[in-house]
């Protein structure tokens, strides 16, 4: 046995995670750019203040008020009829679907997904000892639905996880995807995560509408991204009660701490505030694809709040260099390719100022 006696899948494997670096232009995890206002933050503590004095009792395990809070903002954003039962959520959309896969995956079942894609994904089948089978997108990272439909017949998988806008590409899924492949995975589930969600085009549905009609349907959210709270750690889901309560089964106890619960029902009260910038943020994304394009590069269409393009000889030197220039985006995506999240007008200034610079030299 090895010291420390690490299981051998995890040999030689690092944590996953950007680098978090103190630097003036923050470009590098898809958070929004724009935080809570002071009277937001203060009805948060005041209402932390007030679940502080009861930390010495366990917290809701069920967090009920929570739920339909979520319920409540589902149902206004996509979502038809859904009610409490339907609702779960945890600390991050990566631990729900961290728990999706301890329910569902497992030895001798398959989790499917079309890369490039989410990069914990692959992560979450290695934890709960599901198999991973990643397929491939197309070259501008769309799906060819007929060949994820075959082969989703083929393989049924347990757990298909599809991103829409996917991540690292910003590509979003066709409207009749989902449908199709939840009647092409029988009983396996088709998890749509929509952590980017409420970035999507007007007139674009959310999956969540679909909830009613297909049983193995499940639609995850976050609040890190447009709902400008990545710092409290609150992801969720939507499914049918009964996909919701065989989670429940591999839940820690109290997973979803006392602060946690208070301070997302606060957040939620500021929800019109908290997604006030989203439109921005949309206009912004478009012009940074637009501006790209004129500076020569290849990029992806984008549905989400951030922007993949590319592609450069050394990618490296690129990433390195717009930092050496305080700028930071991410090193991800096909080789090549970088991907910056769109943050205020005046972040994004300074990310052309030193891109220009950069694709001076680095061609
Ligand atoms: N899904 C996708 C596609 C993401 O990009 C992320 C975060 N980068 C997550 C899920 C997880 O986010 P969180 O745990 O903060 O909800």
């Amino acid at each position: 046995m090895p010291w420390p006696p690490l299981r051998d899948a995890l040999v030689g494997d690092e944590p996953y995670g950007a680098p978090q670096l103190d630097v003036p232009v923050q470009l590098n995890t898809n958070e929004n750019p724009y935080g809570p206002s002071p009277a937001a933050a203060d009805d948060v503590a005041a209402a932390v203040r007030e679940a502080a004095l009861g930390l010495n009792r366990y917290p809701d395990r069920e967090f009920s008020a929570l739920r339909r809070g979520l319920t409540d903002y589902l149902n206004s954003d996509g979502g038809r009829d859904l009610t409490p039962d339907m609702v779960w959520a945890a600390n991050g959309s990566n631990e729900v679907m961290m728990q999706i896969l301890q329910a569902f995956g497992g030895p001798g079942r398959t989790a499917l997904s079309f890369a490039p894609t989410y990069a914990m994904y692959p992560e979450y089948a290695r934890n709960s000892l599901t198999e991973w089978v990643a397929a491939r997108r197309e070259d501008d990272f769309s799906l060819d639905l007929d060949k994820a439909r075959q082969l989703v017949q083929e393989l049924q998988p347990a757990v298909v996880l599809l991103p829409s806008p996917n991540n690292p590409t910003g590509t979003a899924l066709p409207p009749e995807a989902v449908s199709m492949l939840c009647e092409a995975a029988g009983n396996g589930l088709v998890v749509i995560d929509e952590a980017y969600g409420e970035f999507r085009r007007d007139g674009v549905p959310s999956a969540l509408e679909l909830i009613d009609t297909h049983r193995n349907l499940v639609v995850t959210r976050t609040m890190s991204k447009a709902f400008a709270l990545a710092g409290a750690r609150l992801g969720y889901l939507a499914a049918r009660q009964e996909v919701v309560d065989a989670i429940r089964i591999v839940r820690l106890p109290y997973h979803l701490s006392a602060v946690t619960q208070a301070t997302a029902l606060a957040a939620l009260r500021h929800a019109p505030e908290l997604l006030g910038r989203v439109a921005d943020l949309r206009i912004e994304r478009d012009s940074t694809v637009e501006w790209l394009r004129d500076q020569g590069c290849a990029v992806a269409d984008s549905d989400a709040n951030f922007v993949l393009f590319g592609t450069f000889a050394d990618r490296h030197a690129v990433w390195q260099a717009l930092l050496d220039a305080g700028v930071l985006i991410r090193e991800t995506g096909p080789e090549g390719w970088l991907r910056v999240s769109v943050g205020t007008g005046e972040e994004m200034a300074a990310f052309r100022a030193a891109l220009t610079d950069v694709i001076a030299t680095h061609p």
